[in-house]
């Protein structure tokens, strides 16, 4: 087989990269994904219920890149969704990230923007240097925050306290002197209006595009003649794991449908103080769907199975420098996305990346 660019993974990253190549250069580009589907971990389908679902846990989009919106909005209409969550503390379900109203309701308190930031900031831990998770929360809103909606959490998470963990962990979810209580506030928000999986296939809308699923790269490459491979797994994989094998937390997903038209109040409830999951998540609340029944899924974060999350401490940065520096050797093999660079990216970030890289270092050097 011929195909100047061959691309490992169907997830974003894969896909984006595929149709810059084959729009731009048209160019023929092979796909090579070992799961029986595209989309990657943004992966959705209806189930026997009819319901829309999220096989590896609820993804919402969210940019502040104009860029990103504008290249996806392309492929797909958007279901103005603006993302909001609700905390279980105490027997209480209370907003979060911290703002006005969660101190608010913590404390049964009625205080203004203005008094949350003097609360909050006699309440926090004066130290000098953010050194990891921890300290973003303590410096910001003290302990008895911390404890409360960070520290157990962030242990079921990860399996560490979050002193263990790089400060971009928690520095994820900010703490807000406003009423306003969504999750995420940037410029642009939504969810795929027909799902990321109809998306995912309007990307790939192209006679240059050739898909190979059910495929673990390693098993064909040597029968294909590429000038250039884009590259989304693991990243240790790739080099057999000759530096070891990279840490990537996995979730175990437990999905249930019932026969009620709704489950819970938001449409994600954290628990970070009770029981063993770590989120509940109502899909239909997210998607805007209409249905008699409702699906939902807790999230049982384990060591086992799918590598969803690369693994956010100081040893594990230095093992994947081994490995960049690996990559870097290499000039006809590009290593993109959450896996390959071994990177906490979010959707936006992956589509950012590749659309960058397609600029930087594909489309212009093979015009
Ligand atoms: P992936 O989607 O992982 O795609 C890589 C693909 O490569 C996979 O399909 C895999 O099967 C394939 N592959 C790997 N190895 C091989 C091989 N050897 N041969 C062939 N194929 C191979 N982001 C957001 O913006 N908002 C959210 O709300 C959000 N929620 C998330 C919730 C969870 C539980 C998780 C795990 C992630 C979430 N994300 C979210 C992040 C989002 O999933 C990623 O940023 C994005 O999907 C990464 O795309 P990717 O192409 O880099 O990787
Ligand atoms: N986090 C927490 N309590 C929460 C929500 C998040 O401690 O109620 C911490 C936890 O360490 C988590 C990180 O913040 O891994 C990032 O949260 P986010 O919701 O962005 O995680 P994701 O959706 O990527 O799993």
């Amino acid at each position: 087989m011929n195909f100047k660019y061959v691309i490992v993974g169907a997830g974003l990253a894969g896909i984006t990269t595929a149709e810059r190549i084959a729009t731009e250069l048209n160019e023929k580009v092979l796909i090579i994904e070992k799961r029986n589907h595209i989309g990657g971990n943004c992966y959705d389908y209806y189930n026997e219920d009819g319901i829309l679902i999220h096989k590896y846990g609820p993804h919402i989009f969210h940019t502040n890149s104009k860029e990103v919106w504008e290249y996806l909005s392309r492929f797909t209409k958007w279901y103005h969704y603006q993302h909001r969550v609700l905390t279980y503390i105490d027997g209480q379900l209370i907003p979060m990230p911290i703002t006005t109203e969660t101190i608010n309701k913590l404390y049964n308190l009625n205080l203004s923007n203005f008094q949350v930031e003097e609360f909050l900031s006699n309440q926090a831990l004066k130290i000098d240097e953010i050194k990891n998770s921890e300290d973003v929360v303590l410096s910001k809103a003290g302990t008895d925050i911390y404890e409360k909606f960070f520290k157990n959490y962030t242990k079921k998470q990860w399996d560490v306290y979050p002193d263990e963990l790089d400060k971009s962990v928690i520095s994820r979810i900010p703490v807000r002197y406003n009423r306003d209580t969504r999750y995420f506030t940037n410029k642009y928000q939504g969810m795929p209006k027909f799902g990321y999986t109809k998306m995912c296939e309007k990307i790939l809308d192209n006679p240059n595009i050739h898909i190979l699923l059910n495929t673990d790269y390693k098993d064909v490459i040597n029968d294909i003649n590429y000038e250039k491979l884009i590259y989304t797994g693991q990243v240790d994989s790739f080099f057999d794991f000759k530096h070891g094998k990279l840490k990537y937390r996995a979730l175990r997903f437990e999905f249930e449908t019932l026969n009620s038209e709704s489950y819970q109040e938001a449409s994600v409830i954290n628990y970070p103080n009770d029981y063993d999951f770590t989120r509940i998540t109502e899909f239909k609340k997210l998607t805007g769907q209409e249905s008699s029944k409702t699906t939902i899924v807790r999230e049982y974060p384990t060591w086992d199975g799918e590598p969803y999350y690369p693994y956010p401490t100081n040893d594990c940065a230095e093992q994947y420098k081994l490995y960049k520096k690996e990559c870097d050797t290499l000039s006809n093999v590009i290593f993109i996305g959450r896996l390959a660079e071994y990177k906490y990216y979010d959707m936006d970030a992956v589509v950012k990346r590749a659309l960058d890289v397609f600029k930087t270092q594909i489309g212009r050097q093979d015009k």
